[in-house]
């Protein structure tokens, strides 16, 4: 080490001082003051919009800052690209991965590594990855094409490109929206290491049990800083008050309206999955008028599938829909769409909503021939608009106007656009599958409380979630899905997250208690 350097060089491997950042009229980071230690994990905790992603991308180089100032390793740097970032040691593993899908995974993390040129000598490389993997505890073959990982094992692998690539900082923005349970401890274990190893590492994650996982979280709303606190010395409760600026309510269903008459009947439906399996497995229930069913389990076990036999638009091979008494004979998703069925996907940009357009365009996706928006053959912009400005201020949609295109909007915002389209065109039935992945605490709330709103005026819903606290409190009933089969389906004052937790596995111990 350098002769002379001062102890806070040591201590703090990254200052940030008064960061401010703007697009446009919107101030995403105001004035932002953060520390981050050598050997710490530390979270960035605040609602969807707070600036937590304009901050990371301004520290990996992604954005130019407006003012302030940034102390990486006692010197003050200026970041113009992730180039000069990677270069100082700061890394960042993107939330939708940048990586070649028929490269092996060994050459995805050493590709675009210049100290070894055109020269790369592959044997060395591999011994330096394996090195990695072994202080990591990453366990993962080094000679697979990235086209045959999981989602989580592709993120292990831009973690590694990062550290090969010499980063003593690795940004994660919100890395676990997209992995299961399962998977995001093992993501956990790894940092931990990483840790271990004198690495510092900043996580965004809205995930309470991971937020309590780190050192520190500083605490972000609209843009400025709020709090930087131990999280040995707080509580999940009060990092949620000071990320609100209140305490949050939680939602429960009013156990006074009652179900009343079967809305949606499905009896012994069977469907393949792409490529051929089984994917549902005589599946059947009902949901009454008035009724959230819930529908629990680990992603991946056949939620999906049902949802889009559901929608119309995968075909079951056996079995039968009816829908207020009346068979669906044939359901394809126009069919479902105009006998009144809502339908709230769980990847927002894939399914949800035509990213380039605006909120008002993506308000009538789907319903575009309908003649309320018609002007003889053309879209009536004008209605158009006027409905968009109605449903931006009823959903408070935080966006610059009702033309900007929705991939502009933040994740909650996005779904609020997809919850008013939905609730302006459903009639009788609505559809969520995991309607608040990826939402801060406050806009699952919101989208919760327009679920119950739903359930209130008569609606079947079915709801898929993996937060089972949730289901336990806003469901009637909770069926619990493993491999396409229903393992049960319980009153939530009959159950326990135990329970719930070993029928997600597999165990049909529960079935007995079937309360159809
Ligand atoms: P978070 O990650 O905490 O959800 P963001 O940093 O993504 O928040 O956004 C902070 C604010 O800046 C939001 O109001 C968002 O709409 C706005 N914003 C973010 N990126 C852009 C951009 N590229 N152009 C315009 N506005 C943006
Ligand atoms: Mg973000």
């Amino acid at each position: 080490m350098v002769q002379g350097v001062r102890s806070t060089e040591v201590e703090e491997l990254l200052k940030v001082r008064n960061l401010t950042k703007s697009f446009g009229p919107v101030t995403a980071n105001d004035g932002v003051c953060l520390d981050v230690r050598r050997g710490e994990i530390h979270c960035l905790f605040g609602e969807n919009g707070a600036g937590k992603s304009t901050l990371s991308a301004c520290l990996y180089g992604y954005y130019r800052v407006d003012s302030g100032e940034i102390v990486f390793k006692g010197k003050p740097v200026e970041l113009n690209s992730p180039a000069d970032a990677l270069r100082l040691g700061i890394g960042m593993v993107h939330q939708h991965f940048v990586l070649v899908s028929n490269f092996t995974v060994l050459e995805n993390i050493i590709v675009g590594s210049t100290d070894v040129g055109i020269f790369l000598n592959k044997a060395d490389a591999r011994h330096k990855v394996l090195e990695l993997c072994k202080e990591c505890d990453i366990d993962i073959d080094l000679d697979r094409k990235v086209w045959q990982l999981s989602v989580g094992e592709q993120q292990w692998v831009e973690i590694l490109k990062a550290l090969y690539f010499g980063a003593e900082l690795l940004i994660l923005d919100e890395p676990t929206a997209v992995l299961t349970p399962q998977q995001s401890d093992q993501l956990f274990r790894i940092i931990t290491g990483m840790r271990g190893r004198g690495l510092s590492i900043i996580i965004i994650s809205h995930k309470l049990r991971e937020v309590m996982q780190s050192d520190r979280v500083t605490i972000l709303r609209k843009g400025k800083v709020v709090a930087t606190v131990d999280t040995a010395d707080s509580t999940a409760e009060a990092i949620t008050a000071l990320m609100v600026g209140h305490k949050i309510t939680r939602r429960v269903r009013d156990t006074s309206v009652l179900a009343a008459g079967n809305f949606l009947s499905v009896q012994k439906i069977c469907a393949k999955g792409d490529w051929g399996e089984d994917v549902l497995d005589d599946i059947s229930f009902d949901i009454a008028k008035h009724e959230i069913l819930g529908l629990a389990g680990v992603a991946g076990n056949g939620q999906k599938e049902l949802f889009e036999v559901l929608m119309g638009v995968r075909s079951a091979c056996a079995g039968r829909i009816s829908l207020d008494g009346q068979p669906v004979v044939a359901p394809t998703a126009r069919e479902m769409l105009d006998r009144g069925v809502g339908f709230v996907p769980d990847d927002r940009f894939l399914e949800g909503l035509i990213p380039q357009f605006g909120t008002a365009e993506n308000l009538v996706l789907g319903w575009q021939r309908a003649p309320e928006y018609r002007w003889g053959q053309f879209l009536d912009w004008r209605k158009m608009g006027l409905l968009a400005r109605r449903k931006i201020e009823e959903f408070k949609v935080v966006t610059a106007s009702a033309e900007l295109p929705v991939e502009r909007l933040s994740g909650g915002n996005a779904q609020r656009v997809i919850l008013a389209r939905e609730f302006l065109h459903a009639r009788g039935l609505l559809l969520a599958n995991q309607p608040t992945r990826g939402l801060d605490v406050a806009a699952s709330e919101f989208v919760y409380e327009k679920i119950l709103e739903k359930r209130a005026e008569g609606f079947a819903v079915l709801l898929a979630s993996e937060e089972l606290d949730d289901l336990l409190r806003l469901c009637d009933r909770i069926a619990v899905i493993c491999k396409g089969r229903i393992m049960g389906i319980v009153r939530p004052e009959e159950t326990s997250l135990l329970d719930l937790g070993m029928m997600m596995a597999g165990d049909a111990r529960q079935l007995e208690r079937t309360l159809q």
